[in-house]
């Protein structure tokens, strides 16, 4: 499978265990989810049963599901000032990190803290403490640190502030980040005007290869607003194009997008498969992005069809013929007038009838 696969899901509700979930998240169209590891109040984690997990692994890898994306509690505060609470936060996270052994390979997501006034320094490096007592050299997961909206006192809304606790952490090849949408956009980057200017800055600060996921959201507040409101991914201030431009963003290739947004099962089913679509579109309307590439193995499809059947040379007029038809199929099918199958078939057969073959 290609490394840019476009991996798209949702928060699945862990009831069940995790061939429940991996079931849930395919019959809405997922091919990638995330959950959490336990309430996500608090509380002790679900049990989990081993033929279940086993069973789960061999049809998610069957299903060429993405990666999990596990969420730790929003209760799991490292730099909280209360010692039962940063016990609560080590106690979990060591037995979460646990559970993840089972599948090995994934993310544990967690908010990095808020350090209710203790100081960003202080909390930073209680953050790093947490990370350097619960990380181990042979663990299978990476841990992600996520990028917050810097409501109250969170840790996290600049890339600076996750930069200072991978600086002080020892086993810095078990991290990565997990960029959230809503969250930075709260934060005061700007994915709606500079999308790449965020990433090069990301980059700069952190490092576009710790960048393991993304939880793609809506926000109900402007630019810098420090809320942390999700939307619906039609209904929020950023413009639907940008959540686009962001999913087919050559820096977030081969991700998994995860939406965390306010939905119904059919809520959510209806953004996946908007978001497939739009995909698409972005494809073939030129937006840029490495999912361009679809286009190019499409025209190289196009060329193996020629010499297989023997038509000769595939000049670049005829291809640009292709992709104008291909278009105007893409299009009719968003306007409900085909099907997915028609359309895959029909377009070849009206390029090649153009050009008088059958
Ligand atoms: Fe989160
Ligand atoms: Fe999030
Ligand atoms: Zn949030």
């Amino acid at each position: 499978m290609s490394t840019n696969k476009l991996y798209l899901g949702y928060h699945v509700s862990s009831a069940g265990g995790y061939m429940a979930m991996g079931k849930r998240a395919a019959a809405l169209g997922a091919n990638a989810f995330a959950f959490f590891t336990r309430n996500p109040r608090g509380g002790a984690a679900a049990k989990v049963e081993e033929a279940d997990v086993a069973a789960f692994r061999a049809w998610a890898a069957e299903q060429g599901f993405g990666p999990l994306v596990a969420h730790s509690p929003y209760t799991l505060n490292p730099c909280s000032d209360k010692p039962s609470v940063r016990d609560f936060a080590k106690r979990a996270f060591t037995e979460d990190l646990e559970r993840m052994e089972l599948t090995p390979g994934c993310f544990y997501n967690f908010h990095p803290g808020s350090h209710v006034g203790q100081g960003t320094e202080a909390g930073i490096e209680m953050i790093a403490e947490l990370l350097n007592a619960v990380l181990s050299p042979d663990m299978h997961t990476t841990v992600l640190l996520e990028t917050m909206a810097g409501k109250g006192s969170e840790i996290g809304g600049k890339f600076e502030e996750l930069r200072e606790i991978i600086d002080r952490v020892e086993l810095k090849d078990k991290l990565g980040v997990c960029l959230d949408t809503c969250h930075i956009w709260d934060g005061g980057y700007d994915i709606v005007s500079d999308p790449d200017a965020v990433f090069a800055e990301f980059d700069r600060v952190i490092g576009l290869d710790r960048l393991k996921a993304v939880h793609l959201n809506n926000s109900l507040n402007g630019l810098g607003s420090h809320k942390d409101r999700h939307a619906k991914i039609l209904e929020g201030v950023l413009p639907p194009e940008a959540l686009v431009r962001i999913v087919c963003h050559k820096a977030l290739a081969g991700r998994p997008f995860i939406l965390e947004t306010p939905n119904d099962d059919a809520g959510y089913a209806a953004e996946i498969a908007w978001c497939a679509m739009r995909e698409i579109k972005a494809v073939l309307w030129d937006v840029d992005g490495t999912l361009l590439d679809f286009l190019a193995a499409e025209r190289e499809a196009i060329k193996t069809c020629f010499s297989l059947f023997g038509l000769g040379e595939c000049t670049d007029e005829m291809i640009a013929q292709y992709s104008a038809i291909n278009v105007r199929w893409w299009q009719a099918l968003e306007r409900g007038e085909y099907t997915k199958p028609e359309i895959l078939v029909g377009r070849f057969v009206e390029f090649f009838t153009a050009r008088g073959i059958d």
